[in-house]
């Protein structure tokens, strides 16, 4: 039977690019279909980028210019099956639903994952309650797409800068930015008390790169669009492939449904923006519609793998506040230009104080330096009146807070997952994803024995106060009046497992190249297959995944 192309993928984001970027160079056709609207490249000639995202909050915070609207797609949450079907409906870890997905509006830090980050069972071991697994690869496995990662996308950095960091075979395509002063300060004073922060290798052109600009530093990075085109979002990949005469690039097309006939993907089912169904056939269906999509369209598929959605991790972030009394200017400048390690390595302290917790062992994960809100996010927490006007040009948010956020290593659990809400459905009728997600007591732990050392280096750079509060918040966490079950969701937009990759078809979903083992031409290409989550944002290594998965396919 002659299909339509040779591959369909589903999505956009950093992983679907990355495939038909991969696939069309091996001479692949491919369709890529993206549910969201098309703000950043031209499809009649991929050459011109479209210049649609500004530094408008009100275009990206209330009007969900980027997508989802949470109305049209909810989704729904719950701490535990005992809370009953769900005790939210709407906004639940959204990425932007746009053609270039998260990669949009991602600031982009880009690190990669640490060697033992690939054997936390054979490190580390095991852990009560928590499925802690080896990867079925490891990190000499993936350097090679590490690197190819970094320069498709182009990631400025410091080789070297990093004493945690692990080996490499050559150096960043670009060097560091300019640093933002608050990470100046906050970095010095880190230093000071022996920790270890470095320029953050971050998906911002700091000089020319591939045809698109340096960053100017313009302080609306992370949930907006770079009106410039200097980040590293998904448009580099998407244009070459488009270039190539071998991808065709659909917006506003929402895939239903894998179509499956005894055991093979012949295709799928999606809807236009009309309303109509259509059906597409090829030889190969890849799935990068991210971590919490991609088991909710294998449900819609009817797939029956039992642990399709399971060990669903976000990063547990601990966020350390503080005043300092100089003017920061952190209001521009990328989000986080500095980041440091040292709260990821397992040493005796750390060991010592997880026998306090009753736990084998804590790790934390990435500090982040930043600050920073945008002047109408401030507005809108300042008291009406002349109060108002004081208070907006003193600037206590914008130009004096300084706060760190550590992305915790969040432990696998077979109880978190994502499945099919039984009521639910978006405006297309479709059950919407439903997550079920309680924090292990190792993060709770994990924060509890770092926080203090994030309020201490405040402390250090001059804060005049310092407080530690943690997404999701916690029962019990007082700092924001017993407020706590408004920020119980966690607020990491970094998802990963729910199709955990692995050898073994009874214990993982899909191998160790994507294939399902279920479907083996369907091939997962973003952050779900994730064994474990490590204390590193996702992408750089999703990124790295997919071109080796895709090279794989295409040979
Ligand atoms: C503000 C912010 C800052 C971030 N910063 C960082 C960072 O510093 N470092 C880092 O590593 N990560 C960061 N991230 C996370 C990063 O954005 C994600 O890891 C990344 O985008 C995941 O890529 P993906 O391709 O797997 O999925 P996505 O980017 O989510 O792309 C999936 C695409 O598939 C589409 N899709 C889904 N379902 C369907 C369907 N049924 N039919 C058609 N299309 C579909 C979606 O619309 C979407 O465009 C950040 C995210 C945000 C929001
Ligand atoms: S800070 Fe730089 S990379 Fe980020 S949106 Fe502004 S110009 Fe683009």
């Amino acid at each position: 039977m002659s299909r339509d192309f040779d591959v369909i993928i589903v999505g956009s984001g950093p992983g679907g690019s990355t495939a038909a970027d991969v696939l069309t160079a091996a001479g692949r056709s491919v369709v890529i279909f993206e549910r969201g609207r098309n703000h950043l490249i031209d499809l009649d000639d991929p050459n011109q980028l479209k210049y649609e995202y500004s530094n408008d909050e009100i275009k990206f915070w209330s009007r969900h210019f980027l997508g989802p609207d949470p109305w049209l797609e909810p989704r729904t949450f719950r701490l535990r099956e005992e809370d009953g079907e769900r005790i939210h409906v709407g906004e639940v870890n959204n990425l932007p639903a746009t053609v270039g997905g998260g990669g949009v509006h991602a600031d982009g830090k880009l690190p990669r994952f640490r060697e033992d980050d690939f054997r936390m069972l054979t490190e580390l071991g095991p852990v009560d309650g928590a499925t802690v697994v080896d990867w079925p690869i490891g990190y000499d496995d993936l350097e090679p797409f590490y690197a190819e990662a970094e320069k498709a996308v182009g990631v400025a950095g410091e080789a070297g800068a990093n004493p945690f960091a692990p080996w490499r075979s050559g150096p960043y395509p670009m060097p560091p930015g300019a640093p933002m002063y608050c990470a100046v300060v906050t970095s010095a004073a880190a230093e000071r008390l022996g920790f270890h922060p470095y320029p953050a290798p971050t998906g911002c052109n700091s000089v020319p790169y591939d045809g698109r600009p340096a960053c100017n530093n313009c302080g609306f990075c992370a949930y907006y669009g770079c009106p410039i085109h200097a980040k590293g979002d998904p448009v580099a990949l998407l244009r070459r492939a488009l270039l190539s005469g071998r991808a065709e690039l659909r917006p506003d097309a929402f895939v239903k449904r894998i179509v499956v006939q005894n055991g093979r993907a012949e295709g799928v089912e999606w809807i236009d923006v009309a309303g109509e169904t259509h059906v597409e056939t090829a030889e190969h269906v890849v799935l990068a519609a991210g971590a919490m999509e991609t088991p909710r369209l294998l449900l819609l598929s009817g797939m029956q793998h039992p642990m399709i959605g399971q060990n669903l991790m976000f990063h547990f972030q601990t966020l350390t506040f503080g005043h300092l009394p100089m003017r920061l200017h952190a209001h521009k400048g990328r989000a986080v230009t500095h980041t440091h390690d040292d709260h990821i390595i397992v040493d005796d302290a750390a060991k010592a104080a997880a026998r306090e917790a009753g736990l084998p062992w804590i790790k934390g994960g990435l500090v982040e330096h930043g600050a920073a809100a945008h002047p109408l996010l401030e507005s809108k927490l300042y008291p009406w009146g002349p109060e108002h006007k004081e208070m907006m040009r003193e600037s206590p948010m914008r130009d004096h807070l300084v706060g760190f956020t550590m992305q915790g290593e969040d432990l696998p659990q077979a109880t978190n997952r994502v499945d099919l809400d039984p009521e639910i459905r978006d405006i297309h009728g479709l059950p919407v994803a439903r997550t079920t997600y309680h924090p292990h007591r190792h993060e709770l732990a994990a924060s509890a024995y770092y926080g203090p050392k994030l309020e201490a280096i405040l402390a250090e750079a001059g804060a005049t106060w310092a407080r530690t509060t943690s997404s999701p918040r916690l029962e019990g966490d007082t700092i924001f009046g017993g407020l706590w079950k408004m920020g119980m969701i966690p607020a990491s937009r970094h998802i990963v497992g729910t199709t955990r990759m692995g050898t073994d078809p009874a214990t993982s979903v899909c191998d160790e190249w994507g294939r399902l083992h279920d479907v083996p031409n369907v091939v997962i290409c973003d952050s779900s297959p994730f064994p474990t989550g490590a204390g590193y944002g996702p992408t750089l290594t999703l990124v790295a995944l997919a071109i080796r998965n895709a090279r794989a396919l295409a040979s």
